[in-house]
């Protein structure tokens, strides 16, 4: 297969963890005879010193001549003190914007290697596996009429949840279409006891349904989901949200599993001719200016993101596995970076997409 790939390494340790990132695609791509096309590309900070902007409009061209965009991260203690628009990390809402993803998948998977780094009681978190799906381009935070008015006793403040019917179709059908290659269960989380847009958005997600009779779908108040995330996290396998209810119950989930160094985030949208899906992978952490240029940064979440990259837009299930197996070799052997606690001295960066690199089977 023909993998066309945006790189933006972007600012601090982004660009360090993106290097072991893409020396983990190159390695399975030749592993597993896939043709890779990297075009390397400037995002945030880096952008901004080389040509003035945090989202070039060469960036914005690339991104839609390639399939698929991987990124480390932006945000420069320089620029901490500018104008929002003006700041790196501006770049991530244009390059989002640009390519049209409208649903955020938040894998959590419990390695059992960092079982006692998560918050819960060991029996709780074992063998948790789900993915939060949540929707991006639409929801209250869109919404209009929004905005405060008035002064004194007056002074009122509106935001307007909103859904229409497609959007809430193509992301049930993201969901489905998802726990098929999984456990065959969708979760759908709303507040359809209260809110008229929940009331529409189960409806929808309900017809949907009807075309995936193989997947086992329930339903659950967005109050309670945020219980058993807690109470028996196993239970999920795909949730399916909208952006509000998704944005807090996805950062839960996150916590979950641990260490802010491993957690892999994709942003998908429509198909490209080219049978892949657009999507935009990266980890969830920024790019911590404390640490950046030390070699010290775990590059477990970029190289994830890799897995998510190879699954959701490719369809590559064989080479995802192959990564995320690899991952938990690594885990098990202890070969990891300072932040996940290893008993003897810590590997280095480098050295963990190294042995990534040689666990791939
Ligand atoms: P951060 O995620 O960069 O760092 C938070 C803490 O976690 C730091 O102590 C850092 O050393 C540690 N950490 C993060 N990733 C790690 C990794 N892979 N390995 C080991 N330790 C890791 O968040 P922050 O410090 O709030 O933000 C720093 C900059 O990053 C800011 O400019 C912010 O705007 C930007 N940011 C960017 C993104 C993004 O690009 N998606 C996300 C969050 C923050």
């Amino acid at each position: 297969m023909q993998l066309n790939i945006l790189v933006l390494p972007g600012d601090g340790i982004g660009v360090e963890v993106t290097a072991e990132a893409v020396r983990v695609l190159q390695h399975v791509a030749a592993k597993f005879n896939h043709t890779l096309k990297l075009t390397e590309g400037l995002l945030g900070g880096i952008a901004i010193h080389k040509t003035g902007g945090p989202f070039p409009a060469e960036t914005a061209r690339l991104a839609a001549e390639t399939d698929a965009t991987l990124l480390g991260a932006v945000g420069l203690p320089e620029f901490d003190d500018i104008a929002p628009e003006k700041r790196p990390e501006k770049g991530l809402l244009g390059i989002r914007k640009a390519l049209g993803v409208y649903a955020n998948l938040r894998p959590v998977k419990a390695y059992t290697a960092l079982i006692d780094s998560s918050p819960l009681k060991n029996d709780r978190i074992e063998g948790v596996d789900m993915i939060i799906v949540r929707e991006l381009n639409s929801g209250i935070y869109y919404g209009t009429p929004r905005g405060i008015s008035g002064e004194g006793d007056a002074e009122q403040a509106v935001n307007t949840m909103y859904y229409s019917r497609p959007e809430i179709e193509r992301i049930a059908r993201m969901a489905f279409e998802l726990a098929r290659n999984r456990r065959k269960k969708v979760t759908n989380v709303d507040k359809s006891n209260v809110l008229e847009v929940s009331q529409l958005w189960r409806k929808v997600v309900l017809e949907v349904a009807g075309d995936y009779p193989d997947v086992e779908l329930d339903h659950l108040l967005v109050d309670n989901c945020a219980m058993q995330l807690i109470l028996n996290p196993r239970r999920f396998d795909v949730v399916v949200t909208g952006n509000l209810f998704g944005d807090i119950v996805s950062d839960e989930g996150a916590v979950l599993a641990g260490s802010i160094g491993m957690l892999a985030s994709a942003s998908v949208g429509p198909k490209r001719p080219s049978g892949a899906y657009v999507g935009l992978y990266e980890p969830v952490h920024g790019s911590a200016p404390d640490i950046a240029g030390q070699a010290t940064a775990n590059p477990l979440a970029a190289i994830g993101s890799v897995a998510a990259m190879l699954e959701y837009s490719f369809g590559l299930k064989q080479e995802a596995a192959a990564i995320t197996g690899a991952i938990e070799t690594v885990l098990n052997s202890g070969r990891v970076t300072a932040d996940l606690g290893p008993e003897g001295e810590p590997a280095t960066t480098p050295q963990v997409g190294q042995a990534v690199c040689e666990a791939i089977t």
